[in-house]
């Protein structure tokens, strides 16, 4: 393993900015360490903001509303592209922060990169589109003239696994949309959100429009801001078990609610299936950040005809991933996040195991430092094993055999998650047939990867409400006011 690089020599000055970021000014201070998951050294420390600290972001986004709401749309729009630009400049750095504070594999934190920009340079593009309506009511008594207003102000809340992509996913069409938000990220991984704010002032976002709070309390931090009037709009990103607390604490105020949450992703390769784009497919959908992806494959269904041959393709390209620091360039699979984190997927993988599961590849921690579990690939697994009901988080594939079409379904939708689901099929008519039975938000056919910032992101069921991206996600930040006109 090669030593990580040194915090200060790795980046340009702009992005080294660890303190509370509040109408913008920064406030520096300690109180949370941040974690280097590939060694457990501490990486950093960050402030560790009060609920008065909450109030006083309020406060400042409160006091730049008024001038944002009425910046016109192309000025908004610039303002975000030069943010797109000033991310891809500094792309490398970025990525190598992500890798540093959360683990993931340089060529993950790349990628997160590159599409966390650009949600920048899409809602730049959809800011100057904002849709209105223009109707005759059927009875021919008035007009109906719809117009959207920002919803007030935001609070964005971040996880861990997409440092960069999740913030960006919520702060692009809010800032759209004309909106001022305070963004609480996870605090394992509050670098690359501080880093961020500060390119957003280098590109010209107003103080005030984007605060960054880090908190070792996020609870009564974040029931202090949905308990105040101002506050019109949670947008929250994590598991469903917190955002189902949230969606209660905001229903006090009934405050706007957008949550995008936890996922159980079945992979559903039929008889007729490319072997080798399945297995390809397979890996991004389960590899991408070492598993750590609420569209992770969570769950591999394979028909009887095509079983034995996967669960082999499989094991040897899972075996055959190189293991190491996210920061190392030849690492492809980097370490978890918390050591808490290993020890969940341990425990699925030897519960399944106790069950009846034939571990072929990998199947138990790696000495430290660090938190590593190495790729594993787990077959014969029982339909009712922990592992097939929660999120294992981590790069575990568990093979489930079937034999028909609507065994496959039934399986598949047997959760309370509809997030993501892939299927792999050479007749596209038989995958549209099956798409429309499968209870999920989105559906990859033949393909591995689907999150793009011009589609709809998000689930059904308890993944979650409402969704990110695409040409609706601004308008989770804004309010439809209709205008009954008599002329
Ligand atoms: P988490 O729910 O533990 O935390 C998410 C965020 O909520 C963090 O910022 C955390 O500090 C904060 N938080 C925790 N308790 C809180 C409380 N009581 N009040 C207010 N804020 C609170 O999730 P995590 O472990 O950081 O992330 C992993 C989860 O996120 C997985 O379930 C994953 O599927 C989900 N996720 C979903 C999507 C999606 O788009 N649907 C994307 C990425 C991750």
């Amino acid at each position: 393993m090669i030593p990580y690089p040194e915090l200060s020599g790795y980046a340009a000055p702009a992005l080294h900015a660890h303190g509370l970021y509040i109408g913008g000014t920064w406030q520096q201070g300690g109180g949370i360490p941040v974690l280097n998951p590939s060694t457990g050294d501490v990486l950093a420390e960050v402030p560790d903001a009060s609920t008065e600290d909450a109030m006083r972001a309020v406060a400042a986004a409160e006091a730049a509303a008024p001038a944002w709401r009425a910046t016109p749309a192309r000025r908004r729009s610039e303002i975000l592209s030069r943010w797109f630009q000033l991310m891809s400049e500094h792309a490398e750095e970025i990525a190598t922060l992500i890798a540093l504070e959360n683990g993931k594999a340089l060529p993950d934190a790349r990628g997160e990169v590159a599409y966390a920009a650009e949600f920048f340079r899409w809602y730049a593009e959809e800011a100057t589109r904002i849709p209105g309506e223009y109707r005759h009511t059927p009875s021919g008594s008035h007009t109906i003239l719809v117009d959207h207003e920002p919803i007030g102000i935001a609070v964005l809340i971040t996880p861990w696994n997409f440092p960069a992509a999740m913030a960006t996913r919520k702060i692009a069409p809010a800032l759209a949309a004309g909106c001022t938000v305070i963004l609480k990220p996870a605090s394992e991984t509050p670098l690359t959100a501080y880093a961020m704010a500060r390119l957003g002032a280098e590109a010209g976002v107003p103080p005030g429009v984007v605060n960054v709070l880090t908190t070792q309390n996020p609870a009564d931090v974040t029931n202090a801001m949905l308990a105040d009037p101002r506050v019109r709009k949670l947008s929250f990103t994590g598991s469903t078990a917190v955002g189902r607390t949230l969606l209660a604490e905001a229903a006090k105020r009934v405050v706007s609610c957008s949550m995008e949450l936890g996922g159980n992703a079945p992979f559903i390769v039929l008889d007729d299936a490319d072997l080798d784009a399945a297995l390809d497919g397979a890996m991004v959908a389960k590899m991408r950040n070492a598993g750590e992806a609420c569209t992770a494959a969570n769950r591999f269904y394979v028909q009887a005809g095509i079983h034995d041959d996967f669960v082999k393709g499989l094991t040897a390209r899972m075996g055959a991933l190189r293991i190491g620091a996210g920061y190392d360039p030849a690492t492809q699979c980097g370490p978890m996040i918390t050591r808490r984190a290993i020890e969940k997927i341990d425990h699925l993988v030897s519960t399944a195991v106790r069950l009846g599961a034939r571990v072929t590849t990998g199947g138990a921690p790696l000495p430290g430092p660090g938190y590593f579990y190495p790729p594993t690939v787990l077959e014969n697994v029982p339909a009712g094993a922990r592992i097939a009901r929660e999120e294992i988080f981590g790069p575990v594939a568990p093979i489930y055999r079937f034999e028909t079409e609507d065994e496959a379904v039934q399986l598949a939708n047997d959760t309370e998650y509809g997030l993501a689901a892939y299927l792999y099929t050479r007749d596209l008519k038989r995958a549209m047939r099956l798409g429309k039975r499968l209870e999920t938000g989105m559906l990859g056919i033949n393909r591995g990867l689907m999150s793009d910032p011009a589609a709809p992101f998000g689930g059904v069921k308890q993944s979650g409400l409402g969704r990110e991206g695409g040409v609706t996600g601004i308008l989770e930040f804004m309010e439809p006011k209709y205008y009954a006109v008599e002329f």
